[in-house]
């Protein structure tokens, strides 16, 4: 690369912002990253907002590409399938996978953000907390940075500046408000409020450990990630207006009332439940559409900045960090930042689409779908044909969160014939031994092209 050694000023020291860094400082450039919150290593915690991630192939394979997975191991706890929650008290184990390494992997978001900014400091990185963009000059080429410990105000050169600064990106807003790119923000009706469930007194699990509860309630729905203490993180997931709804539980009693009869079953694990409710703050969810995601050569949106999603196939982190290894790869097959940021658009914004949409479609898998027969049946059904046609039937939900080769455009087109497929083999059984799997296996030859042609055929960066 001609320009290694040059500047590079990166906005957002979160999950993006930081391996991109590492990334970048790896090949040469020096990297500034310039980050609002205070330094982690010596400031506690920020509580309220999601506390733990769960992390799935695309995002091991960018964590072990920079060399950091390693140091990150030891905070994370496995999930190898949905334990779902039924009303009636019934539970059911749906394995995430068909094969022992198929499973995914809670982290606490503190941990990943405190060990990516160690090892970035070890790298070199010119990390400064504290710092946070305010607006941006596009004729001059300058940002303003505002340091908010000694209260000055900086002019930071974007030749280039790269924005991770997350889902309500300044930079991104910047550059909406100027015309210089288009942004739609699509709120969704539901939010988020996270509820702690404590590790029990002789510091055991008070759930199976080893998954990711869900109690799906049709409309809504609370789930539970371990974290490596003991302890999970609930999170409940409901409408904003109607009822029940965050706005229609305005009351102790009412509050009490919903937890109680929604979720009986868990309610006693949750210490202080309806304090908990009121005292914690609701979070809002949405996905981001930008076109494009820079602006010539100067600036460029990675991560959530670019392309926030709803968390519901928790894949918003690893795209995030996929988005990195192809920024990287970028990098190395085009000269200018201009032809770099504008490969990176193009390889990524029908994958980014196709998870934003998938992320949405889940949200009703997990509320609701997970307790039907027919779903139910389709599981096995996909699960059988895996492993019959390797080479041409892997489950969707298996493709996202497990072939970190397979583009997410891939997994969703053939997800949607899949599920063509399956409803259509489906359509008169109620019970496994009413599926014709002779029909089956024809249906998937003729229907289903092997993945690698697929493969071969799909862009990539
Ligand atoms: C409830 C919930 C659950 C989730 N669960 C999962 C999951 O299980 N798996 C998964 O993969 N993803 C999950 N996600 C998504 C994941 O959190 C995001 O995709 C990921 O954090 C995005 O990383 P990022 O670095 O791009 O942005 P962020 O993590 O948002 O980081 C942006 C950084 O920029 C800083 N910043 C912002 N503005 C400025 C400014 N003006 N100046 C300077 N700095 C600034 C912020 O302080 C922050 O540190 C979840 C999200 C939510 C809301």
């Amino acid at each position: 690369m001609s320009d290694a050694n040059t500047p590079v000023a990166i906005v957002g020291a979160g999950p993006t912002g930081v391996l991109l860094a590492i990334l970048l400082q790896r090949r040469g450039y020096r990297v500034t990253v310039y980050e609002s919150r205070p330094d982690p290593r010596s400031a506690p915690s920020e509580s309220g907002r999601s506390i733990n991630l769960a992390l799935a192939e695309r995002g091991l394979h960018a964590l072990r590409h920079a060399g950091v997975l390693d140091a990150l191991r030891a905070a994370t706890v496995p999930m190898r399938a949905r334990l779902v929650h039924e009303r009636d008290g019934r539970t059911s184990w749906q394995a995430y996978g068909s094969r022992p390494n198929e499973i995914i992997h809670s982290i606490s978001r503190s941990h990943l953000g405190l060990r990516l900014v160690e090892i970035a400091a070890a790298h070199g990185i010119d990390l400064r907390f504290e710092h946070r963009l305010l607006g941006a000059d596009f004729v001059k080429g300058l940002a303003s940075i505002r340091d908010l410990r000694r209260d000055r105000l900086l002019e930071v050169p974007m030749h280039p500046l790269i924005a991770c600064d997350g889902a309500g990106s300044k930079m991104r807003q910047c550059l909406g408000g100027q015309g210089l790119i288009t942004v739609r923000e699509e709120q969704l009706d539901h939010g988020y409020k996270e509820l702690a469930i404590p590790a029990l007194a002789s510091g055991r699990y008070a759930l199976e450990r080893e998954a990711l509860h869900i109690w799906p309630r049709g409309e809504h729905m609370l789930i539970a990630l371990p974290n490596a203490d003991g302890s999970f993180t609930a999170t409940l997931f409901l409408a904003n207006q109607g009822a029940p709804s965050f706005a229609s539980l305005r009351t102790n009693a009412l509050i009490g009332e919903f937890l109680d009869t929604d979720f009986a079953d868990v309610v006693g694990l949750m210490p202080r439940r309806i304090e908990q409710f009121a005292e914690h703050p609701n979070g809002l969810l949405g996905t981001v559409h930008a076109a494009p995601w820079h602006h010539q050569g100067m600036v460029a949106l990675v991560g959530d900045s670019a392309h926030a999603i709803v968390p519901f196939h928790g894949q918003g982190m690893n795209c995030c960090l996929e988005d990195c290894l192809v920024f990287e790869q970028c990098l190395s097959r085009h000269d200018s930042w201009e032809a770099r940021f504008a490969a990176f658009y193009a390889a990524r914004r029908e994958n980014t689409d196709a998870i934003a949409s998938m992320a949405l479609e889940n949200y009703v898998e997990m509320r609701a779908k997970v307790v039907d027969p027919k779903f139910q049946l389709q599981s096995a059904l996909s699960r059988e044909l895996e492993r019959r046609h390797p080479d041409r039937f892997i489950p969707r939900y298996s493709m996202v969160m497990f072939h970190a080769r397979i583009p997410y455009q891939l997994a969703q087109r053939r997800g949607s014939e899949q599920a063509r497929l399956l409803a259509d083999l489906t359509a008169n059984a109620a019970h496994f031994g009413d599926i014709d799997l002779a029909r089956a296996d024809l249906e998937v030859e003729a229907r289903l092209a092997p993945l690698d042609q697929d493969l071969a055929s799909v862009k990539n960066v």
